[in-house]
């Protein structure tokens, strides 16, 4: 094994994932998850050496113990020899990173600093980001922002219709997310296709727990769907997306709703989950919609009709179409969903191939529309991959 590796961690508020990366082959030499890092019984599953393994922590201070584990095992399966670099997801980069970066002290200020807009989120990668360099004190550590591809923007793309001065002195304005995502989709659309990166135009679909749509226009983010938060924007399995703000308005002044419950309501209470009253998972709700659950029914033709509606709102900033891609769980598995967005999307010259979308599943990036039709194209998508290769570009230029 060379020395070609990278730690990839993405520590979320009550999850850490991680995966150790060959940036030659692509090849994980480690892959895995530790979860319930908020409940009694927190647990790592890890998969080395093609063998799937469990860990068992001790409930406490499950970041630390957790991190704490998994820099025991790296060590113990002798990978830690063949790391040149760890990358980090970060969450928010705020207006402070327009690209990955080295890890140093004023970073991690300025980390702390965006902390405000994503207080789930950047205190959890900070975790990540201190346990690695006590663990890994001579490694380059790099940070790979969610936000970073979207600073592109331009104002009137990223400004809201509120007063300025909340703009300039809070920083409330839309910075959007699952960057990463977009970037690697875009950038493999554009290998794929054979599209020339400085003349064209995409518009990328991730739609996994969280769903996003960002245009991008000559390899750039012009526009996206999501927000200040993940809130903004599309239908997604737990969150409202696009709500009228009059709405908060009312739960609070009628409905005596606090802060707090509106704020549970619309992330973890609406979307798939809040219409069909059955489930926040694609899948439960496309086998209970075939078997004639109304609710389900009408929680698919929701999420589909403001996808499709957001994805032709993207036309304008682009001024055409030369690729639309699908991505995230649902985006890369689910065949219905994309025949029931891209049926709506004929006035665009769309028309979809049922063969070929048929069989574009399962990690395989696949064009599905007819020949004579702009490219709607199901491309996996690979933050780790992205992280990784940052990482180590980083590293060996320090
Ligand atoms: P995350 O945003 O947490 O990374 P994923 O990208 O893994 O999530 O996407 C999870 C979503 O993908 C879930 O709603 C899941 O039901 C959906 N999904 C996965 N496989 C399929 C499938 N075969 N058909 C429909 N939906 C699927």
């Amino acid at each position: 094994m060379s020395s070609s590796h990278v730690l990839v961690l993405n520590c979320g508020s009550s999850s850490l994932k991680f995966a150790i990366i060959d940036i030659h082959s692509g090849s994980e030499a480690l892959s895995g998850l530790a979860e319930c890092l908020a409940e009694q019984q927190p647990l790592i599953k890890y998969k080395y050496d093609g063998k799937k393994q469990t860990i068992t922590l001790n409930p406490g201070d499950a970041h630390q113990i957790a991190i704490t584990r998994l820099v025991e095992l790296v060590k113990q399966l002798n990978l830690d020899k063949h790391l040149i670099a760890v990358g980090h997801r970060v969450v928010h980069g705020g207006e402070h990173f327009t690209h990955s970066v080295s890890i140093t002290p004023e970073v991690i200020e300025a980390i702390k600093q965006t902390s405000a807009l994503a207080p789930l989120h950047n205190p959890a990668n900070l975790l990540g980001i201190e346990a690695a360099q006590k663990a890994f004190a001579s490694l380059p550590q790099v940070a790979v922002f969610d936000t970073a591809f979207h600073q592109t923007m331009e104002p009137k793309a990223f400004l809201y219709a509120l007063p300025y001065s909340l703009y300039k002195e809070h920083g409330i304005r839309r910075y959007g997310f699952h960057g990463t995502s977009h970037y690697y989709v875009s950038a493999q659309a554009h290998n794929i296709l054979g599209l020339n990166k400085d003349n064209s135009r995409i518009i990328s679909a991730h739609l996994g727990n969280g769903c996003s749509v960002t245009a991008i226009k000559n390899g750039q983010s012009v526009d996206t769907s999501m927000g200040l938060t993940p809130l903004e924007g599309l239908m997604m399995g737990t969150r409202s997306g696009d709500i009228d703000p009059g709405i908060f308005a009312f739960l609070v002044n009628q409905l005596k709703y606090s802060p707090t419950q509106v704020d549970l309501l619309l992330n973890k209470q609406s979307g798939l989950l809040g219409i069909s009253e059955l489930s926040n998972d694609c899948r439960t709700i496309e086998e209970a919609a075939a078997q004639g659950h109304e609710q389900a029914q009408l929680a698919l033709d929701i999420f589909c009709y403001r996808l499709a509606k957001q994805i032709a709102a993207f036309v304008v900033p682009l001024g055409g179409l030369d690729a639309l891609i699908f991505t995230g769980g649902i985006g890369e598995n689910s065949d219905a969903i994309r025949d029931k967005v891209i049926s709506q999307l004929g006035f665009l010259g769309l028309t979809l191939d049922q063969d070929k979308n048929l069989t574009a599943r399962f990690g395989q990036s696949g064009v599905i529309t007819t020949n004579d039709s702009p490219c709607a194209i199901v491309i996996p998508t690979n933050e780790e991959w992205v992280i990784a290769t940052d990482a180590a570009t980083i590293a060996q230029e320090q």
